[in-house]
């Protein structure tokens, strides 16, 4: 994101929009005080620009290149990666597997979520569990867009020209059967000691029929500590319910 000096008058209403806090108040030579963003930081997620509050139009979104581009494509949840046709930062599935039954019963989907809340994270660091990672054999996401820079997913090694971007949030998405949850969990547990953001790790798999979920037992046989999650879609903000707009 970019803020036009010529226009902005200073006000300050975009600031508070700017979940990276990467919008300051500054003097130029004549005097006149304007905001900036500092760019090496921004995510280019345009909340800031969505939030409509700029009273001159001094905010605009330069067309970005290759690597820059990735910013938006993972940070503006309105942008879609060309490659999986997935907008936002993962894949649908993580979310939605009582659907499309993406973990079949002995499997879990195991993530590491890095950069969020509202601290973004650098794809260097994406690369550091990537590596973590890829000594242990573990299935990476193809439909994941962070699976789509990697060069070399045998070692988890990224494209070098992406190890600079910043992102809002970035997701690293294994499937492992379930008697490998342990082993990837420790993996992550000693490389989350060398992330410079917020990391946090998802299980996800299938309940059995008795309601139990087979990978809370070994996350309990393993007297490992975890908090147990539930996210119900019910597409607030959107009139899909037979006469709800009446
Ligand atoms: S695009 Fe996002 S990170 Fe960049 S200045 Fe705007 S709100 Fe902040
Ligand atoms: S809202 Fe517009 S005029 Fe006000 S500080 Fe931000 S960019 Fe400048």
């Amino acid at each position: 994101m970019r803020i036009d000096a010529s226009k902005c008058i200073g006000c300050g209403q975009c600031r508070p929009f700017c979940i990276m806090q990467v919008i300051d108040f500054t003097r130029s030579e004549k005097g006149k005080v304007h905001c900036v963003v500092n760019e090496d930081e921004c995510v280019d997620c345009e909340i800031c620009y969505r939030a409509k509050v700029c009273p001159v139009d001094a905010l605009k979104q330069p067309e970005t290149q290759w690597p820059r581009s990735i910013r938006g494509t993972f940070s503006n949840p309105l942008a879609i990666h060309k490659e999986t046709k997935v907008p936002g930062r993962g894949t649908e599935e993580m979310k939605t597997n009582d659907i499309t039954n993406r973990y079949e019963r002995g499997f879990a989907g195991m993530s590491a979520e890095l950069g969020r809340p509202g601290i973004g994270a650098r794809l260097r660091d994406a690369e550091k569990v990537f590596m973590a990672l890829a000594p242990l054999g573990v299935e990476f996401e193809p439909q994941n867009p962070l699976t789509n820079l990697l060069e070399d997913p045998k070692t988890g090694k990224m494209k070098e020209e992406v190890l600079n971007e910043k992102v809002l949030s970035c997701i690293v998405e294994t499937i492992i059967p379930l008697d490998r949850i342990l082993e990837v969990l420790d993996a992550m547990e000693k490389v989350a000691k060398t992330i410079d953001s917020v990391f946090s790790i998802d299980l996800v798999c299938r309940a059995d029929e008795d309601l139990s979920v087979p990978s809370l037992k070994v996350m309990e046989a393993g007297h490992r500590w975890y908090t147990r999650n539930g996210k119900t879609n019910i597409g607030l903000g959107h009139l899909n319910v037979k006469g709800a707009d009446r």
